[in-house]
C-alpha cells in the first residue's frame, strides 16, 4: 500500500498495482485477451451503456491498457487518462472529438512536423479552420479569439526550434473565454511540467519518447477529467481512429515509467552542459535551449518547470550544408528522428521531422534549413561532448 500522498517517484513505480494481490506478482501481468466475458445479458447491455464497471473488448480498455492509464492520470494530476497507439494516435483522437465543421482551433507558429500535416492536410479538409499565432504571448490569444474558436492547442516546448510557452497565462484566457486547451507536453514529461495544474484541459504526449524512454515501441496518452477521457475514449479512439495501445506495449511504457524521473534528471543535466558547450564553440551560430541565460524561454521556464528536457536545437555558422557534414561526422550520436531515447539522436527537421511543411511554411514558421535537433541522450557526458567536437571541428 503506497502512502496517499506519495511522491512522483513512488508513484511511477507503485501507483494502481498492488503486488499482493491476485498471483502476488511483483510486476503486473500482461492481459492479452481482445474480448471479455459478460456474466449475463442483461449485464452486457449495461456494462455497454456505462452504467456498470467492466471490461467488454480491448479497443475500449483492458486491465493492462487500464492498469498504465491510472498510472499516467496521477503522474499527469489529471482525474483521468486514456491511452493510444502512437502520439498522433492521441492527438487525432482528441481532436476529431472536440472540433466540428465550421470551428477554428487556434494554434502556436511552431507544431511538430506529423501535427502540422494533420491540422493543414486533415482537419483544414474538414471544414475546420486553422489559425496560427504568436502564442508566446498570452495576450496574443486574448486579441485572436473568434465566435467560432472553440479551442487552443500548443507544444509545451515547440518542436523543432524549442519556443517556450506561458502554459498558465495562455490557459487563463482560454478559460476566461470558454474555450478548451490542448497541450502536447511530449518533451517535458509530467516530472518538469504539468499542464493540468496550470489550468489545461486535455494533455497529450508522445509515449514514444521519454515516458517509455527506449526506444522500442509507439504510444500515446491523453488525459484530463473523467467526462473529456470518457468522450474521447469512446468517440475519438473508440469509433473514429481505432488507435488503441497493445497489452504488450502498456507493460513497457509501465516499465519505461519506473525509471522516469532518474532518467529525466540526468537528461537535464547532460542537455544544460552540452547547450552550454555549444553556445561557446566557435561553429555554432546559435543554440535554442530554454534552460540557457539569454534564451527568449528562460524566464518562463524557471517559473513553470522543474527543468528544460533533453532536447536541444542549434544552428551552426555555416549554415544548411555544415549542418549536414555536422550529421554525417557524428560517430556516437546517432542520425535518426524521434527523441527521449537513452541513445543521443540527431536530425535535420528540414529534411526529416518537418519536411510536412513547404520551404515557404517553413521559413513562415520559424523553422530554418540549417536547424539541428539534438536529443541528448543518457550516455556519459564527456562521451557524447567528444563526440560532438570531433563532429564540429573545423566546419567554424
Ligand atoms: N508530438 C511531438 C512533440 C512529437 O515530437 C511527436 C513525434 O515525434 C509526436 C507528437 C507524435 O508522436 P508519435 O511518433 O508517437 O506518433
Amino acid at each position: 500500500m503506497i502512502p496517499r500522498n506519495a511522491g512522483f517517484a513512488t508513484r511511477a513505480i507503485h501507483h494502481g498495482y498492488d503486488p499482493y494481490a491476485g498471483s502476488g506478482g511483483l510486476t503486473p501481468p500482461i492481459h492479452v485477451s481482445s474480448t471479455y466475458s459478460l456474466p449475463s445479458a442483461a449485464e452486457g447491455g449495461r456494462r455497454f451503456a456505462g452504467d456498470e464497471p467492466g471490461f467488454v473488448y480491448s479497443r475500449i480498455g483492458n486491465p493492462s491498457t487500464a492498469l498504465l492509464e491510472a498510472r499516467l492520470a496521477s503522474l499527469e494530476g489529471a482525474e483521468a487518462a486514456v491511452v493510444t497507439g502512437s502520439g498522433m494516435g492521441a492527438i487525432c483522437s482528441v481532436l476529431w472529438t472536440l472540433l466540428r465543421p465550421g470551428d477554428e482551433l487556434l494554434t502556436d507558429e511552431t507544431l511538430y512536423g506529423c501535427t502540422f500535416a494533420y491540422f493543414h492536410h486533415g482537419l483544414r479538409e474538414f471544414g475546420i479552420e486553422v489559425r496560427h499565432i504568436d502564442l508566446r504571448d498570452p495576450a496574443n490569444l486574448e486579441a485572436n479569439i473568434r465566435p467560432n474558436t472553440r479551442g487552443v492547442y500548443f507544444e509545451t516546448i515547440a518542436n523543432p526550434n524549442m519556443r517556450v510557452i506561458d502554459v498558465a497565462g495562455v490557459c487563463d484566457v482560454a478559460r476566461r473565454h470558454g474555450i478548451w486547451t490542448v497541450v502536447d507536453n511530449t518533451y517535458l514529461t509530467p516530472y518538469l511540467l504539468r499542464p493540468i495544474e496550470l489550468g489545461a484541459d486535455y494533455v497529450v504526449h508522445s509515449a514514444t519518447k521519454y515516458l517509455s524512454g527506449h526506444g522500442d515501441l509507439l504510444a500515446g496518452v491523453v488525459a484530463g477529467t473523467q467526462e473529456g477521457i470518457s468522450r474521447v475514449r469512446l468517440q475519438g479512439v473508440k469509433d473514429f481512429t481505432g488507435s488503441v495501445l497493445s497489452a504488450y506495449d502498456a507493460h513497457q511504457v509501465l516499465r519505461g515509467l519506473k525509471t522516469l524521473s532518474l532518467r529525466m534528471d540526468r537528461h537535464n543535466a547532460s542537455a544544460m552542459a552540452v547547450a552550454s558547450y555549444l553556445s561557446r564553440h566557435p561553429a555554432v551560430a546559435r543554440v535554442f535551449y530554454p534552460g540557457l541565460p539569454g534564451d527568449p524561454g528562460f524566464e518562463v521556464m524557471s517559473r513553470q518547470a522543474r527543468g528544460c528536457g533533453g532536447v536541444i536545437a542549434l544552428e551552426l555558422v555555416r549554415g544548411q550544408p555544415a549542418a549536414l557534414e555536422f550529421l554525417d561526422r557524428l560517430a556516437l550520436v546517432i542520425r535518426a528522428v524521434s527523441l527521449g531515447d537513452c541513445e543521443s539522436l540527431v536530425q535535420h527537421p528540414a529534411t526529416m521531422t518537418h519536411s510536412t511543411y513547404t520551404p515557404e511554411e517553413r521559413a513562415q514558421h520559424g523553422i530554418s534549413d540549417g536547424l539541428v535537433r539534438l536529443s541528448v541522450g543518457l550516455e556519459e557526458l564527456e562521451d557524447i561532448l567528444a563526440d560532438l567536437e570531433q563532429a564540429l571541428c573545423g566546419l567554424g
